[in-house]
C-alpha cells in the first residue's frame, strides 16, 4: 500500500480516531489534499452508518416496500400473493449491500494512501493517539469516535427479548409482536419495517408526538398514516418498566397500562462514545459526554478537532461527512465555510417518509415572530405521480414574510428523494418567486415542490387558491 507519510513512521499531518462517516470522510478529503493521514479504527471502516445504521436499515425498508407492494398488488391490477418473509433471504440481501459498499470503501481508503491503524485508540496527549502500545502522532488530531444506543435506567438489554437497533438488524425471524420504545427516527423506521413484514407493532413515546423534532404537521401526517397501517402508538406516555414473561416481554407505561409483546426494541436515542478514551484527561471540554466544538469543529484544545455524533447536534451520517470534509479543508488551510446545521436535510425513511430542511414553523415563529412568518401546504392529492404511487402527504413551505423560504417539510412515499432540491432552495435562500418559474418534469413528485412554490408565489396551478 502506498503510505503517504513523509513525516516519518508514526508521525502524520492528521490522526483521526474513528473511521465512521465523520472520520473516514475527513481522511479521504485530507489525503486528497496531499496530507498524510492515519485512521484509527477498532472495528470496521464505515462505522455505524455502513454496518449497523443507515445502509442496513434502508435495505430492510426496501424489502418492506417490496412486501407491501406484493401484498397490495391487486390495487394495481397485478395478481401476486405474499407468501411470507424469509428473514434469511432478507438478511442475505441486506448484508450483500453492506459487504459491497464496505469493500468499495476499503479500496478507496487504500487507494488514497491512508494508513489504517487497526485497534482501540486512546488520546494520550493532545497530539497522540495510542493504539495497542503504538503511539501515532499527528500535527492535528480529529476525534470521531461516534455513538452507541442509549438505554433507559432499569432496562437490561439481552439481545434476545430486549434489543437495541444493533440486534434488531440481525434478527433471524419476523417477531409476531413488538413494542418499540421511542418514536423518533430509528423507532419509526423499525416500526414501519416490522409492520410491513406482518408484526403487530406498538410505539411508546414520552413526548407528545412521533418524530417530535419535525414540524408538527409532519408528525400528525405520519401518525395518521401509521394509524391506517395499524401501527399502534402511545404518545405523551413515558415508559415505566419492562419484565420478561414466558414468551416475551411485558412493558408497563405511566398510568399503569401494560403491553405484551415478543420483543422490546429500545430506540431512545444515541449517546456519544467518549468515555475512557482519554478526552477528559487531555483537557477536552465535554458536556454530558459530548465533545464541545465550535462552528469550525475546534475543541478547546489547540490542534484537536471533533466531528460527527460526538458533537452535540443532528446525529446524521451526512453531517459527519460534511464536518469531516470541512476539518480536512480547514487543516489544509482552505478556510472552508462552516456547515450550517439548519441546512442539513433530515429524512425518516418509514412508510410514509418524512423529510425536512431548515426551520419548522414553530422554530421559525420563535426566531422571527409570528407576524414575520407564513407557511403554505401543498397537498400531494394534486400531484399526479403521488396519485400513481397511491401515496398521501404534503409539501409544506415556511418563509419569512416577503423573504426567502426558510423551511421545507414533506410527508409521503419517496419524498426523501425530493430533499436535495429543497435543500438548494433553503441554502441558496430562494424566494418562492425564484423557484416558481423553474420547470419541473411531469409527472414527478418533484413537481409538488414546484407547485408549492407556485402557490406561495400567488399563482397556484394544480391547487385550489
Ligand atoms: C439504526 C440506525 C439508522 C440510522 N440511519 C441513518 C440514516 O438513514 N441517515 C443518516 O444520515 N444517519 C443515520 N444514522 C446515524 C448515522 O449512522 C450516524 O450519524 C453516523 O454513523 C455518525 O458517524 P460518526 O463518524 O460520528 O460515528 P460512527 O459511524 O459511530 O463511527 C465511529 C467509529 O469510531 C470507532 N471507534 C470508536 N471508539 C474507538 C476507539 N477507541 N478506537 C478506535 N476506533 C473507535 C467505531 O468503531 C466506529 O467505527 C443511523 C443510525 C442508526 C443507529
Amino acid at each position: 500500500m502506498a503510505d503517504a507519510n513523509p513525516g516519518g513512521a508514526d508521525n502524520f499531518d492528521v490522526v483521526i480516531l474513528g473511521a465512521g462517516s465523520g472520520g473516514y470522510a475527513c481522511a479521504l478529503r485530507a489525503a486528497q489534499l496531499g496530507l498524510s493521514v492515519a485512521l484509527v479504527e477498532k472495528d470496521k471502516v464505515g462505522g455505524t452508518c455502513l454496518h449497523v445504521g443507515c445502509i442496513p436499515t434502508k435495505a430492510l425498508l426496501h424489502a418492506a416496500e417490496v412486501a407491501d407492494s406484493t401484498r397490495e398488488s391487486e390495487q394495481f391490477g397485478v395478481n401476486a400473493t405474499l407468501e411470507g418473509i424469509d428473514m434469511a433471504g432478507v438478511n442475505k440481501y441486506k448484508d450483500g449491500v453492506v459487504t459491497r459498499l464496505h469493500k468499495g470503501l476499503t479500496g478507496l481508503v487504500k487507494g488514497r494512501g491512508i494508513t489504517v491503524v487497526e485497534g482501540e485508540g486512546r488520546l494520550v496527549a493532545h497530539d497522540t493517539v495510542e493504539v495497542d502500545g503504538r503511539r501515532v502522532v499527528g500535527r492535528n488530531v480529529v476525534l470521531a469516535s461516534g455513538s452507541y444506543s442509549k438505554v433507559l435506567p432499569g432496562i437490561e438489554v439481552d439481545g434476545e427479548r430486549v434489543l437495541t437497533s444493533d440486534h434488531a438488524l440481525s434478527l433471524d425471524r419476523v417477531p409476531t409482536s413488538v413494542v418499540v420504545l421511542g418514536g423518533g427516527v430509528i423507532g419509526c423506521e423499525f416500526a414501519s419495517v416490522w409492520r410491513s413484514f406482518g408484526a403487530e407493532v406498538t410505539i411508546v413515546e414520552a413526548l407528545p408526538r412521533l418524530v417530535p423534532a419535525e414540524d408538527e404537521a409532519s408528525s400528525k401526517a405520519l401518525e395518521r398514516a401509521f394509524r391506517k397501517r395499524r401501527i399502534g402508538f402511545r404518545t405523551g406516555t413515558p415508559f415505566t418498566s419492562v419484565e420478561r414473561t414466558d414468551d416475551g416481554v411485558r412493558v408497563t407505561v405511566e398510568g399503569g397500562e401494560t403491553i405484551e409483546a415478543e420483543i422490546l426494541l429500545v430506540a431512545v436515542g444515541r449517546g456519544p462514545r467518549t468515555e475512557g478514551l482519554g478526552y477528559d484527561e487531555q483537557g477536552i471540554t465535554l458536556e454530558r459526554g459530548f465533545v464541545l466544538a465550535d462552528e469550525r469543529c475546534r475543541t478547546n484544545v489547540e490542534g484537536v478537532f471533533a466531528v460527527g455524533d460526538i458533537v452535540p447536534g443532528l446525529q446524521l451520517a451526512h453531517r459527519g461527512f460534511a464536518q469531516g470534509v470541512f476539518v480536512a479543508e480547514e487543516i489544509a488551510g482552505l478556510s472552508p465555510t462552516p456547515v450550517d446545521e439548519a441546512g442539513i436535510p433530515r429524512v425518516t425513511y418509514s412508510d410514509p417518509e418524512v423529510a425536512s430542511v431548515g426551520l419548522n414553523e414553530a422554530a421559525a415563529v420563535e426566531q422571527y415572530g409570528a407576524d414575520r412568518v407564513e407557511s403554505l401546504t401543498y397537498d400531494l392529492g394534486g400531484n399526479g405521480k403521488s396519485q400513481i404511487l397511491r401515496t398521501q402527504g404534503f409539501v409544506k413551505l415556511v418563509r419569512r414574510k416577503d423573504g426567502p423560504v426558510i423551511g421545507v417539510h414533506m410527508v409521503g412515499a419517496r419524498v426523501g428523494e425530493l430533499i436535495g432540491e429543497a435543500q438548494l432552495i433553503y441554502s441558496w435562500e430562494g424566494y418562492a418567486e425564484d423557484v416558481a418559474p423553474l420547470v419541473h418534469a411531469h409527472p414527478t413528485q418533484n413537481e409538488a415542490l414546484g407547485e408549492a412554490h407556485l402557490a406561495l408565489a400567488g399563482k397556484p396551478l394544480h391547487a385550489h387558491s
